[in-house]
């Protein structure tokens, strides 16, 4: 790694913008401890936000985009929401038309995208045959078909 030149200026620079120490640190090669450092001096807040920010550090207003994992991690919906939006070369899976037409037959695939049991599932119920049957033929459990079913209601 090429040696990084850092003056107490340019940390002091990406501090003011906002980034974290973390960043600084990865930007300048300047130790963390150095970083805290500078914050200190500069008087900056910390990096961390909690239940009682008003926002996320990337400005989304709290508590309306406060959101909690299982495990009781608390997120920023607005940017995870971001974050899908932006991810790159996000593209859905095209649905295998193979895969459906085998899954019509009644010899699905080992793995079905859940578009492509979607897919199959549709064309069954369309021939009107019964959720369990439909199960047996798309190798998934008479549930799922319930709740496709209930999906392509909703969606027509
Ligand atoms: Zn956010």
């Amino acid at each position: 790694m090429p040696a990084l030149v850092t003056t107490p200026e340019e940390i002091e620079r990406l501090l003011r913008a906002g980034h974290s120490d973390l960043a600084v640190h990865r930007a300048t090669g300047a130790a963390r401890s150095t970083v805290a450092r500078h914050r200190k001096r500069l008087g900056l807040p910390g990096y961390r936000m909690n239940a009682d920010s008003p926002s996320c550090r990337h400005g989304h207003p709290f508590p309306e985009n406060r959101a909690f994992q299982a495990n009781g991690w608390m997120y920023c919906l607005g940017c995870s929401r971001e974050r899908s939006r932006r991810a790159p070369g996000y593209r859905a899976v095209e649905p295998d038309e193979m895969a459906i037409e085998r899954a019509v037959a009644g010899d699905p695939p080992e793995r079905l995208t859940p578009r492509e049991r979607a897919a199959a599932v549709r064309k069954l119920s369309e021939r009107g045959l019964s959720a369990e049957e439909i199960a047996e033929h798309v190798r998934c459990s008479p549930r799922n078909v319930y709740y496709l079913r209930s999906t392509f209601r909703r969606a027509a």
